[in-house]
């Protein structure tokens, strides 16, 4: 056994330091980033927050939304062949540069991706998702997927330390999704006690990831605006919403009414309402690590987007950064022991 005595933080640890600037108003900052690969010869831009690969979250419905403010979103691997034609056959032009396409590790996993792209070759991303990214197996599968996708934008998660971000872009991976614990409705630090508080994972695989030309998204965690931000701050290139894109019109999961009040089921990728739903129930010899939990209904999902845009200009003119691209370098953390005042929340 070994302790490591350093203490890591998480959103709630910290505030950004206000700074001197010149900008006049948040019309002036850029949101828009732009990014060139380290293996796919792609180049992206666009804004660069995400809706989860989650089947409440990434729907073709919200990708629709979502690109019309040219955010992504990696859609959830539940979709039949069927469902992706109806869509591709629908979708604008260039909703390609908008979504990824999702796989687990599985020999179907590989085969109905294979499907998807032999018919729409022009979908670029490929989002390889497993809860645990340090086994020696999907090392290997990313590296598959390298061979047989020379070009495509792989997307390979999740982890949380440098080392492990490393070993994962050198195997192939283009961006490296970061997260192990914090999500809304994820228990695996309650049943497992495995964890990284998601500020210091951010910063830690964003310099491993920054050193080799690759790439990172903060996956999980950001419950307010003002922690997507503290998300940039830290370095993350893109960062991914599961629960605050919950309960709208364009997210999955059925509505329910409770005295009166309209709610949205919202459940985790590894829940049991998931497993029952896709699997056919938890497998004997694993535990649910994730939960089922009912958001009050939020209408449209643009109204939410521009709150969380709204706040991410703000933070731009607080410490002086005209585009997002500044925003880690003009970020200067500071640790804390409050957050908001919350006298007049319910
Ligand atoms: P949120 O934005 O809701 O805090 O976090 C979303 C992220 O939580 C997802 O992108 C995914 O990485 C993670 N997640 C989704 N479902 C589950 C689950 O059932 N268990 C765990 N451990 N994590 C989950």
């Amino acid at each position: 056994m070994r302790i490591e005595t350093e203490l890591k933080l998480g959103f709630k640890d910290v505030m950004i330091r206000p700074k001197r600037s010149t900008l006049k108003s948040r019309s002036q900052v850029s949101l828009e980033r732009e990014y060139k690969f380290l293996h796919s010869s792609s180049i992206w831009s666009g804004v660069p927050i995400m809706g989860a690969n989650m089947d409440t979250v990434g729907t073709f419905e919200m990708a629709l939304e979502l690109a019309k403010e040219k955010l992504f979103t990696a859609i959830h691997k539940h979709y039949s062949l069927e469902e992706w034609d109806k869509f591709m056959k629908k979708a604008p032009g260039n909703i390609q540069e908008y979504i990824a396409v999702s796989s687990g590790t599985g020999k179907d996993d590989f085969k109905k991706i294979g499907e998807i792209f032999g018919q729409y070759p022009q979908l670029k991303f490929i989002c390889i998702d497993v809860a645990n990214g340090y086994s020696e197996h999907f090392v290997s599968f990313v590296k598959k997927a390298r061979n047989q996708y020379p070009d495509k934008v792989i997307i390979a998660g999740n982890v949380v330390t440098g080392e492990m971000v490393e070993e994962l872009l050198l195997a192939g991976a283009d961006i490296i999704k970061v997260g192990i614990g914090p999500g809304s409705v994820c228990t695996t630090r309650v049943k497992t006690g495995v964890g990284y508080p998601q500020l210091s994972a951010i910063i830690e695989c964003a310099d491993a990831a920054h050193g080799l030309g690759g790439h990172i998204i903060s996956d999980g965690g950001c419950v307010t605006p003002g922690d997507v931000a503290k998300a940039f701050g830290a370095g993350a290139d893109f960062v991914m919403l599961g629960g605050m894109l919950a309960g709208h019109n364009e997210s999955g999961g059925e509505m329910v009414e409770i005295n009166g009040e309209k709610y949205k089921k919202f459940y985790g990728m590894s829940s049991e309402t998931a497993m029952n739903k896709h699997v056919g129930g938890v497998a004997e010899y694993r535990a649910s690590e994730g939960k089922t939990v009912q958001v009050p209904y939020k209408g449209a999902v643009i109204d939410t987007l521009k709150d969380i845009l709204g706040g991410l200009r703000s933070t731009c003119t607080y410490v002086g950064a005209s585009k997002l691209k500044e925003l880690t370098k003009r970020t200067t953390f500071i640790r804390v022991l409050e957050q908001e005042n919350v006298i007049f929340n319910k």
